[in-house]
Parts: structure tokens; C-alpha cells; sequence
């Protein structure tokens, strides 16, 4: 007969459990010091299951004794890879925030610099108007509306400003942009 031969788990790998599944319980989400957490093995030790750290998960002390019987392995290994899905999405959110960011900076130094080109002394709202456009249309775009603008009425710098926001209003329509 095959007799399950459960080894302690020690304070370090049931600290880098916890760390990992952020001190939540990984079936019902909850956390101390709301539940008492524990350590439990997806597959039972009784079935083979090993103390490796891709084997344990924090669980609350209803999930881990009542709810857990309920559970079928293969669902606790739906919700466990569901959650990975979910933190990578998270990171995947994070990043795309930071490069909007990023993006957005550079418009506003772009801005700045077709300012200082065209000599524009642009009130707040449409110095926003410019760096908005920069950031929808792209500043290749914006700085193609105003050498046009130059083009077609030349002269003074609120002039061209004025032709400008109307060629970088058609960029818009065009590319269904709300500007
Ligand atoms: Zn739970």
C-alpha cells in the first residue's frame, strides 16, 4: 500500500507562497486579517502531490477545509491559471498607461516646439487643443497642417494659427478623430 509521506512545509517556502499569491486566498480572493490563510496543496500529498512551490497555494481556512471539498482539481487549476491571466493583463494595463504617458510628454515638448516655430503665444485652451491634436494625429501631421497654414495665408502668427486648427480639424475628420 502507498502510504502519502506529507513533510513539513518550512517558514521560507510558506512565506514565498504568500508573497507570491499576494496574501490573498487564491480560490475566494480573501485575505487577512479578514481569514487565517494556510498553505494547501493542489494536488494532495495523499495523491502524490509534492511540496514543490508550482504545487502549493494560499488558502483561506473555509476554502482549504469545507469549499475544498468541493472542488475539483482540475477547476482549482482553472481559477489558479484564470489569476495568472488576470495579473499578467494587470502588468499588460500597467505598461500601456506608462507608454501613454510617455507619449503624451512628448506631444507636450512637440507642442512646445511648434510654439516656438511659429512664434505662438497660445492661450491654455489651445495650447491643450495643440498638444491634443499632437497626441491623436501624430506630430508629423500637426506640423504639416501648420507649414500648410503658412503656405496658404502666411503672415501673422494668429493667422496661421487659425488656418492651422482648420487643417488639423480636416486631418481629424478624416481620420475620424474628435478633436
Ligand atoms: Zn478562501
Amino acid at each position: 500500500m502507498y502510504m502519502a509521506f506529507r513533510r513539513p512545509l518550512s517558514k521560507k517556502l510558506r512565506f514565498e507562497v504568500l508573497k507570491r499569491d499576494g496574501y490573498v486566498c487564491q480560490y475566494c480572493g480573501h485575505g487577512a486579517p479578514k481569514v487565517v490563510l494556510h498553505i494547501d496543496h493542489i494536488v494532495p500529498v495523499a495523491r502524490g502531490g509534492s511540496n514543490d512551490i508550482e504545487n502549493l497555494v494560499t488558502a483561506c481556512e473555509a476554502c482549504n477545509s469545507g469549499k475544498r471539498a468541493s472542488f475539483h482539481d482540475d477547476q482549482l487549476g482553472e481559477v489558479i491559471a484564470l489569476r495568472k491571466k488576470v495579473e499578467q493583463l494587470e502588468e499588460d494595463i500597467l505598461l500601456l498607461r506608462q507608454e501613454r504617458e510617455i507619449f503624451r510628454d512628448n506631444a507636450l515638448s512637440s507642442a512646445e516646439q511648434i510654439c516656438n516655430s511659429y512664434d505662438l503665444d497660445l492661450a491654455p485652451v489651445d495650447f491643450n487643443f495643440l498638444w491634443e491634436a499632437i497626441f491623436q494625429l501624430g506630430y508629423s501631421e500637426v506640423n504639416n497642417a501648420f507649414a500648410c497654414a503658412e503656405y496658404e495665408v502666411g503672415g501673422s502668427p494668429s493667422d496661421i494659427w487659425r488656418a492651422a486648427v482648420d487643417n488639423m480639424r480636416k486631418v481629424a475628420r478624416s481620420n475620424g478623430v474628435r478633436l
